[in-house]
């Protein structure tokens, strides 16, 4: 059944995202209004990523007085284009189809045609397969136009505000990055700005501008999005964060695991930092958001420098009151309905993104060559990989609320529950929604979850949802230090299925909101800056 335009857009709860105005300084307030203003262009730029026709789409439904176009209007802001992101990108106005590469090819090119030249002109591949390139056709050649000389009516601009931005920033490690990003704008090479980036850690301002992510490029995945997601240290968190850093090394000392295994390979230089975001724009702001992100994607910088992961914790409670809530209030019981809440399950993610630096990263094969446990589950990783970090994430909280560092294990496993049961909405064919079947159906299978026909919710005992973590831990554990891609397909084809209670509980969430439309409180705010 398709769905109104009303409907979509009800899918999207507009929700303001606020943070601590207060922690601002006046040259934190000059250099926010210069990043967002340069934040601003990257929306411009993405529009024309998607489809280089969007400007005048948009441009024709802002002129239009027919009433049934501020709903297109309205959709089309959310989805940056007339394609529904919730619906494998099929238009929810007209009937043109998406071409795969999006506005980033030529837009007659096939995947065939591309390789095969790639395979004929080894010489085009670094341009052509270059994460900052669009690819043209000239006459009967393929040529790539770099980013810079594509998007330099916007690129300019941002540039200067970058480098303006930069002068008013009181930290070096931002102004350093903030320049060299103004750089990579005008010369497309965007190492040295991707590195500066990892090493901003003195500053208040968290500032996320460029081209980044390639999920928008489904013909080729080679070619980056522009998004900006501009944020403020959450400086309580990130104490916390430094605090619960410390004990990994004795949590990873007392997994749950039967057999010894080889480590996943923790990049020391990796941070993780907790920030509110105040602004975003471009990819960032487009469809479903993002809660957290770990960049940059390129290997080379990786090698290097590591990587940086930002946690947007104004978000997560944004998602958590709009649409967590209204879920579990269908579902859980009303006993327990109440030691739901947000500082809780921040604690629950939190744990589930440090834990997928925790447990097994390589197996060791029959010939005793070493693969990662990614390579040797196969299509079975990710599902393997996110209920890890569920399991893990969870394990390791309750040893924590044991050694006296954490409290609320209750509310713990309520937030886990409720969470487990929400992410089912994305999909149980997605990672998340599959290792979300699996541990549910365990819990259910162990007496964990109990599932009360006449209401349709659900009931948490706690020992033994504490119990039923513990055996589902150790067992994912094995299947991945073993990296046995033959256990791993019995236990999900076993547990990662849709089940009576889960259909039941999927069903009731219909018509709840899927997730935000964020408004940024800081554009009323600058106007008094
Ligand atoms: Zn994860």
């Amino acid at each position: 059944m398709t769905k109104t335009l009303r409907e979509r857009i009800a899918q999207f709860a507009p929700t303001r995202l606020t943070f601590d105005e207060g922690l601002l300084s006046d040259s934190h307030r000059r250099a926010l209004r210069k990043i967002v203003e340069a934040s601003r262009l990257m929306d411009d730029i993405f529009l024309r990523q998607v489809s280089p026709h969007n400007p005048d789409r948009l441009a024709r439904l802002e002129a239009s007085r027919k009433p049934e176009d501020r709903d297109v209007l309205r959709y089309f802001r959310i989805m940056a284009g007339p394609w529904d992101r919730l619906e494998e990108h099929r238009p929810f106005v007209g009937d043109e189809e998406k071409p795969l590469g999006a506005g980033f090819y030529t837009p007659d090119l096939s995947k065939r045609e591309f390789e095969d030249w790639l395979a004929h002109h080894a010489e085009d591949e670094e341009g052509l397969a270059s994460y900052y390139t669009v690819v043209r056709r000239d006459l009967d050649r393929l040529v790539a136009v770099p980013y810079s000389e594509a998007y330099q009516g916007f690129l300019q601009p941002a540039a200067r505000l970058l480098e303006e931005a930069a002068e008013a920033s009181d930290s070096a490690s931002l102004s350093k990055f903030l320049r060299s990003r103004a750089d990579a704008f005008r010369t497309n090479d965007y190492f040295q700005s991707d590195a500066d980036w990892v090493d901003v850690k003195d500053s208040l301002i968290d500032a996320t501008i460029g081209p980044y992510e390639v999920y928008e490029d489904r013909l080729m995945g080679y070619e980056a999005a522009f998004e900006a997601i501009i944020g403020i240290k959450d400086p309580r968190e990130s104490e916390k964060l430094e605090e619960l850093v410390q004990y990994l090394p004795e949590l990873e000392a007392n997994l749950p695991s039967a057999e010894d295994y080889i480590p996943v390979e923790r990049e020391e230089s990796s941070p993780i930092s907790v920030v509110s975001e105040v602004f975003g724009a471009g990819e960032a702001k487009t469809g479903v958001l993002a809660f957290a992100f770990i960049l940059p994607n390129d290997e080379k910088v990786r090698q290097v420098k590591g990587s940086k992961k930002v946690m947007l914790k104004n978000v997560g409670e944004a998602k958590f009151r709009s649409c967590l809530v209204p879920a579990a209030e269908r579902l859980i019981g009303e006993a327990q309905l109440p030691l739901l809440d947000f500082e809780t399950l921040f604690d629950v993610v939190l744990m589930h993104e440090l834990a997928h630096g925790m447990g097994p990263g390589f197996v060791t094969r029959s010939d005793g060559s070493r693969a990662t446990v990614s390579r040797a589950l196969k299509e079975h990783f990710p599902v393997m990989e996110e209920a890890k970090a569920d399991l893990v994430g969870m394990w390791s909280l309750l040893h924590l609320v044991d050694r006296g560092v954490l409290c609320r294990a209750r509310r713990a496993r309520v937030s886990y529950v409720a969470s487990l049961l929400q992410t089912l909405r994305f999909g149980v064919d997605t990672a998340h929604g599959r290792a979300a079947l699996l541990e549910l159906n365990f819990l259910l299978e162990r007496g964990g979850l109990l599932f009360e026909k006449e209401s349709g919710k659900f009931l948490i005992d706690y020992d033994r949802t504490r119990e039923a973590i513990l055996g589902l831990t150790r067992r994912v554990l094995m299947i991945q230090s073993r990296g046995s891609y033959e256990e791993a397909r019995e236990v999900l084809d076993t547990y990662g299925v849709a089940t009576p209670p889960l259909e039941r509980a999927m069903a009731a969430m219909e018509g709840l909101p899927v997730d935000i439309k964020p408004l940024f409180p800081i554009e009323e705010m600058m106007r008094d800056w």
